[in-house]
């Protein structure tokens, strides 16, 4: 193959066909300046609409081999190979350049995957097929501009933040990408009713890690992003919430990154903030909380490994947001009240927010632990300790 753009200016093209593919490339042509002369029974409508202008030449009939003459380009892009195939021998005897779309090995020229940013346009040909051609085509575009125009671009990994559980709280990009994947890795907390949009051929891949159970270590996952990656697929990471708050996805970016794999990000509807306003609860108030915290409660307070400063948060007058804090809300409730913060602060447990299921706590920080295990609360659950955790605004 001998990569080259042609100069089409003023210059005869035919187009054999008026089906799809024809709909596809007679833009192009004609944005190219090309004087197109489409030959078909019928056309698609996008193609009706072009004919009905003076940009477009249409002959309503089969084509014929006398078609050819004098074209400097041959586009043979029939749903019969016959036809194409009789295109294809016409060109060659007049040495016409010729695309055939059914066989591409049978025509003298091939139509690249292409693309445009600013004035540079880009063109991919590949012996393994047009689809490898756009992947190629995809990744050469986004790392040019990284401009949001492919949903999953092939070869890159997409963290996709679903949000709290409810698929309408999956943000339209979060919803495309997932449409647009090879292959889906999701854990339990993600809009599991999405997958059902993913397309019929992909691969969906559970690498969820229930508490205490099952366990999928996040090295594994990251292998698995890297390796679909690699392998040329749209890859999407789909996962509850927001990626980057407690859910791994940087350490899934710095992965991608160190192994070379392009990633980008869907930022999704944190639980952190979601799972109150779902329960009337606004994370800050004017006159009650001018600012609001987010911490982990998976490590117990005192725990050599807990970086968060609970004396601190005592003191704090802002609300208190914390998540995975169920294992260990009795602690956390004590050592707060330890470090001063009132016992009869208003805390509120929010558990399953955004699916039916969602059930809403209310107590006093003295008392939530026991009200809370009384009703067997099991996460996931959001916990809001602060004047807000009163208020009940819908
Ligand atoms: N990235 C997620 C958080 C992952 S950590 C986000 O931004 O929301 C998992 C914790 O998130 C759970 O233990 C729970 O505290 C919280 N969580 C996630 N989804 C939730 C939901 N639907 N309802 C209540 N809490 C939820």
């Amino acid at each position: 193959m001998y990569l080259s753009g042609l100069v089409l200016a003023g210059r005869r093209v035919l187009v054999a066909g008026g089906g799809r593919v024809a709909a596809r490339r007679v833009p192009a042509l004609l944005e190219a300046g090309a004087v197109v002369h489409l030959v078909a029974p019928e056309l698609a409508p996008e193609l009706a609409a072009l004919a009905a202008t003076d940009r477009l030449a249409w002959s309503q009939r089969a084509v014929r081999e006398s078609d050819c003459d004098g074209v400097w380009l041959v586009l043979a892009l029939t749903d019969e190979p016959e036809a194409n195939a009789m295109l294809a021998a016409a060109a060659e005897s007049q040495r016409i350049f010729c695309v055939r779309a059914d066989a591409a090995e049978g025509g003298t020229a091939w139509t690249p995957a292409t693309g445009r940013v600013g004035d540079l346009h880009l063109g991919v040909v590949s012996g393994s097929g047009p689809r490898t051609a756009a992947r190629a085509r995809d990744v050469a575009v986004w790392s040019l501009t990284g401009d949001p125009d492919v949903d999953a671009p092939a070869g890159w990994v997409t963290l996709v933040g679903g949000g709290p559980g409810d698929p309408a709280l999956l943000t339209d990009g979060g919803r495309r990408a997932v449409r647009a994947a090879d292959v889906v890795l999701y854990d339990r907390l993600a809009p599991l009713a999405v997958l059902a949009e993913a397309p019929p051929g992909a691969e969906l891949v559970d690498v969820g890690k229930v508490p205490r159970g099952r366990h999928t270590p996040q090295e594994a996952i990251n292998d698995l992003l890297v390796q679909h990656a690699q392998a040329g697929r749209r890859v999407v990471r789909l996962k509850g919430g927001d990626s980057f708050v407690f859910g791994r996805g940087g350490e899934e970016a710095q992965a991608c990154t160190a192994a070379g794999v392009p990633v980008r990000v869907v930022p999704g509807v944190s639980s952190a903030v979601a799972a109150p306003a779902l329960a009337g609860i606004p994370v800050t108030h004017r006159t009650l909380s001018q600012g609001f915290t987010v911490v982990s409660g998976h490590v117990p307070p005192g725990d050599p490994r807990s970086d968060v400063d609970w004396v601190a948060h005592a003191r704090s007058r802002t609300t208190l947001v914390i998540l995975m804090g169920v294992a260990n809300l009795d602690t956390i409730c004590r050592t707060l009240q330890e470090a001063g913060l009132a016992p009869d602060t208003p805390v509120a447990v929010v558990t399953d927010a955004g699916s039916p299921q969602m059930r809403v706590l209310r107590a006093r920080l003295a008392d939530i632990a026991a009200v809370s295990a009384a009703a067997g609360v099991e996460p996931p659950a959001v916990t809001v300790i602060g004047e807000v955790a009163a208020l009940n605004l819908l």
